[in-house]
C-alpha cells in the first residue's frame, strides 16, 4: 500500500519559542513528512513579543530543518488546520497538567472539525520549561539561558535592558 503524505501543524502562542518547543519540533518532524509551526495572531495574555517577532525567531531556528515551516494565523485553530489541508495537529505535553487542558482541547477539536491531535511527550529536563515563567523570569533579570535558544535570549536581554534604560 502506498504511505499516504502526512502535513502537520504545531499551532500555539511561542510568546516566545522555548527549547522545550523545538524538543517537540525535533520528534514531531520524525513522525510526519511535513510540519507546519502556526503561530497564533489572537491577543495572549501578557503578551511579550509580536507575532511577527515570534514568526521571525522560529524562523530562524529552523532554517536547516527540511518539511519544518513557520506562519501565523488568525482565529481558530480547526479552521486554520482545514485551510492549510493538515491532517494532524501536534501538541506537546510536560505534565498531567498539561494533560487535562490539552484533552479537552483535542476532544473538542475533534468533535467540531473530525481532525486528531497527536501528543509528543518532552524530555524530563523540559519538564518545566514554559513560555509564560520565562517572560516573567527574564522581566524580572532571571538567568533563562537554558531553557531559551541563544537568539531568543538576545531578544529577551534586548527587550528588558531597553525597558530598563526607558526613562
Ligand atoms: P498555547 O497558548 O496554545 O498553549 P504554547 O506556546 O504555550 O501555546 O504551547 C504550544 C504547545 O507546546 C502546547 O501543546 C504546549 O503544551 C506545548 N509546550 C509548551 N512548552 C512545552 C515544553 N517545555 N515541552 C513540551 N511541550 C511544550
Amino acid at each position: 500500500m502506498e504511505k499516504k503524505f502526512v502535513r502537520a501543524i504545531f499551532p500555539g502562542s511561542f510568546d516566545p519559542i522555548t527549547n522545550g518547543h523545538l524538543d517537540v519540533i525535533g520528534r514531531g518532524i520524525k513522525l510526519f513528512d511535513e510540519l507546519i509551526i502556526a503561530v497564533g495572531r489572537s491577543p495572549i495574555k501578557n503578551q511579550l513579543f509580536t507575532p511577527e517577532e515570534r514568526v521571525e525567531m522560529i524562523a530562524e531556528l529552523i532554517a536547516d530543518m527540511p518539511n519544518v515551516s513557520v506562519e501565523s494565523f488568525d482565529g481558530l485553530t480547526v479552521k486554520y488546520a482545514a485551510k492549510r489541508k493538515a491532517d494532524l495537529i501536534l501538541r506537546g505535553l510536560r505534565s498531567l497538567t498539561d494533560v487535562q487542558y490539552e484533552f479537552k482541547l483535542a476532544m473538542t477539536n475533534r468533535a467540531v472539525a473530525g481532525i486528531e491531535t497527536v501528543f509528543v511527550m518532552t524530555s524530563e529536563q523540559y519538564g518545566f520549561t514554559s513560555s509564560t515563567l520565562i517572560r516573567e523570569a527574564a522581566s524580572l533579570g532571571g538567568d533563562v539561558s537554558n531553557m531559551v535558544p541563544k537568539n531568543v535570549y538576545n531578544r529577551l536581554q534586548q527587550r528588558f535592558d531597553s525597558a530598563a534604560s526607558d526613562p
